[in-house]
């Protein structure tokens, strides 16, 4: 069995950013030579995610108003666990947004359903974060 890891940096120029890491996934399945097997793609902070859904400007705005109506950032008052920090609004959006997505690698490719693309959330950005992504297969 072949096993492949590395680690992808981000820093977004504003709090909350969507960024598109499909491509970045794609060319570690390439690097690892796995023809067959999973791909594990994880955010390792607490207040970012990754998720797969559609590369759409107009739902990745209303993903934006859903997360602000459910936990918004502001007041920060709001929260218990703001005080040191202001981020508690980027700890459960990350939670309803999930922290990974695993998919299969058939013949070589990311074996996914029509439009699915992958996504790094960052909802406490403007400083640096990472993806874990891990390949295991054949
Ligand atoms: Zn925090």
């Amino acid at each position: 069995m072949k096993s492949f890891r590395k680690e992808i940096w981000f820093e977004t120029d504003r709090r909350r950013k969507l960024i598109n890491i499909t491509k970045q996934v794609e060319d570690c399945v390439l690097e690892s030579g796995v023809r067959e097997g999973l791909v594990l793609v994880n955010a390792m902070h607490i207040t970012s995610s990754v998720f797969v859904n559609d590369d759409e400007p107009g739902l990745h705005h209303d993903f934006e108003v859903w997360l602000e109506k459910l936990a918004p950032e502001q007041p920060y008052s709001q929260y218990m666990h703001n005080g040191i920090e202001d981020n508690a609004d980027a700890h459960l959006k990350r939670t309803i947004m999930g922290r990974e997505t695993v998919v299969a690698i058939t013949e070589g490719k990311l074996d996914f359903g029509p439009w699915e693309q992958i996504f790094y959330g960052e909802f406490d950005g403007i400083r640096k974060k990472r993806v874990l992504i891990k390949i295991i297969g054949e």
